[in-house]
């Protein structure tokens, strides 16, 4: 089958950990490489950031990326990418037809994604995926008016949920919160992301640490809403432990960011400087490295769409303290592969932290049943089979051209 990805702003092949680049852009990669796998053809389709890029660019064996001119050639925040979306469907519509390639179906990554993916293909009648990735009504409901997205948001999300063939989910809860913004359940397929099982291993190099020092991980893009000042908190009542915080600008920059620099604010005046380190951006092939020196994985997020950074840990064998949100709630279980504690609660994290830490028997219990649900419930390959199948289903069903929803 051939299968169109629209992934706007993520590309797979960005370096990760900067504010715009996180999940997605793995998601989208290592998806569209198990759907190679499969027998598939993949075309990933996001937009290009950079004068030096070529319009297409091979990526793997029966994937390739193309660089959509739509908007200035440099980097973009998401949240101002909307005017471009008409340029982006429009071009890749074309780009189909002067290159003599339709696809299957369209699979669109995030909200803007849907517009651009809708425009491209209803008019030649190919069937349109959605996955949201994160949802602008629980992003409202968390950051009110430091919310920076489009203020139509919401409204294009339940256009997108009402237009298209088939909403992926990726987790329980954003089943109910796609319920909530109107999308018939039947129309919703629950699908997890993976992990790639074959580079998150337990076994393999580790980044040096002290051994006479609990190392506590925190991994994600230097936002708010990830927790990292939370955690920094926690670590007033888990003594001697140091926390690592992976993510953010390269490291050489971080003492000129300034989330960065208030981070470190923050652990001086909660007299844990000497134990909170940031890292700074890590190339995903070393990610591993770094969950394998970990002894616990915190990650407080006050909510996540899905979360892929507890599962990698998990696959690496790592016990995890998550907030009790989104994905969080399916991957991880509470009592068994990890902690769940309540979002924005620095002292419910610092204990959860603080009793795996001082617990060495329960951080290999639940280690080992971690590696277990990480490698039997959530590898790539079977999400690639799922989604599959409900692309084959809905090619079965492909509307004449040019008709609409
Ligand atoms: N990541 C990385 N280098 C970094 C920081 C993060 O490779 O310096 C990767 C991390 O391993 C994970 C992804 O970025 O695969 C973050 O995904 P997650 O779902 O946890 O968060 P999101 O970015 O989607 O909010």
């Amino acid at each position: 089958m051939r299968i169109a990805m629209i992934s706007e702003h993520a590309s797979p092949l960005a370096e990760l950990g900067g504010v715009d680049a996180g999940g997605q852009n793995l998601h989208v990669a290592d998806l569209s490489t198990a759907l190679a796998d499969l027998g598939h053809e993949v075309r990933i389709y996001t937009r290009r950031d950079a004068e030096d890029q070529p319009v297409a660019q091979p990526m793997g064996d029966g994937v390739s990326v193309v660089n959509v001119p739509a908007g200035p050639a440099r980097y973009v925040p998401k949240d101002l990418l909307l005017p471009h979306m008409k340029e982006f469907g429009d071009w890749v519509g074309e780009h189909w037809r002067d290159d003599n390639w339709q696809p299957d179906v369209t699979h669109a990554h995030f909200w803007m994604s849907g517009l651009a993916a809708i425009a491209a293909s209803r008019p030649i009648g190919v069937p349109v995926v959605q996955t949201f990735h994160a949802l602008g009504s629980v992003k409202r409901r968390h950051q009110g008016a430091m919310d920076t997205s489009p203020r139509l948001r919401i409204g294009y999300e339940r256009a997108i949920g009402g237009a298209v063939d088939r909403v992926v989910a990726q987790c329980q809860d954003e089943v109910r919160e796609l319920i909530r913004l109107g999308v018939p359940r039947t129309r919703i397929s629950l699908i997890p992301s993976g992990v790639d099982a074959e580079r998150f291993t337990p076994d393999g190099p580790a980044q040096t640490r002290d051994p006479d020092r609990p190392v506590i991980l925190s991994v994600g893009r230097m936002v708010e809403r990830k927790g990292f000042a939370d955690v920094i908190r926690a670590m007033r009542v888990v003594p001697n432990a140091e926390c690592v915080i992976v993510g953010g600008p390269p490291g050489a920059e971080l003492g000129r960011d300034p989330v960065a620099k208030g981070l470190q604010a923050l652990a001086a005046e909660c007299d844990v400087a000497n134990r909170v380190r940031l890292v700074g951006a890590v190339p995903r092939e070393d990610m591993p490295r770094w969950y394998r020196s970990a002894d616990v994985l915190a990650s407080a997020a006050w909510y996540e769409p899905f979360g892929l950074t507890p599962l990698e840990a998990m696959a690496c064998g790592v016990p995890v303290v998550a907030s009790a949100v989104g994905g969080m709630l399916d991957t991880v279980v509470d009592g068994l592969t990890g902690t769940l504690v309540s979002p924005r609660d620095p002292r419910a994290l610092g204990k959860a932290l603080r009793r795996l830490v001082d617990d060495r028997v329960r951080r290999l219990a639940y280690g080992t049943a971690a590696l277990d649900r990480a490698r039997s419930c959530y590898s790539w390959k079977r999400a690639a089979t799922q989604l599959s199948s409900v692309y084959a289903s809905l090619c079965r069903l492909r509307r004449p051209t040019g008709a609409v929803a």
